[in-house]
């Protein structure tokens, strides 16, 4: 039994702050926020990492993407910009085995993409 910590809060066992829900994703706010805006795009599917998707998962890794554009314009920082991350393993600085994608925005960001 998988027991990470998106799982346990899609299956109701912990509470989030949840800013969107449809059939596949749930979109959270981040409970260590890095800047005004800053929700994680969950599939409700558990998936360890990219290595877990095939092709046949292609359009749900596509779909992620869709859903994170609909989720900044929610939360009014499309049109400002935002940027997209997926931390992946040990120098990745992935926290949480169960992919996700990080969704910043409202701030400038810069171009930097590692501190
Ligand atoms: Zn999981």
């Amino acid at each position: 039994m998988i027991q990470d910590v998106f799982c346990k809060i899609i299956k109701g066992e912990l509470k989030a702050d949840v800013v969107y829900k449809d059939e596949e994703f749930w979109v959270i706010r981040d409970i260590n926020p890095q800047a005004p805006v800053h929700v994680l795009v969950v599939p409700k599917k558990h998936y360890e990492a990219l290595h877990d998707f095939n092709q046949k998962d292609a359009a749900l890794l596509g779909q992620a993407l869709l859903v994170a554009e609909k989720v900044a314009k929610q939360l009014g920082v499309h049109e400002k910009g935002y940027r997209l991350i997926i931390n992946e393993g040990e120098h990745g600085g992935k926290l949480v085995s169960h992919l996700h994608i990080h969704l910043l925005g409202g701030k400038p960001l810069g171009s930097k993409i590692v501190k």
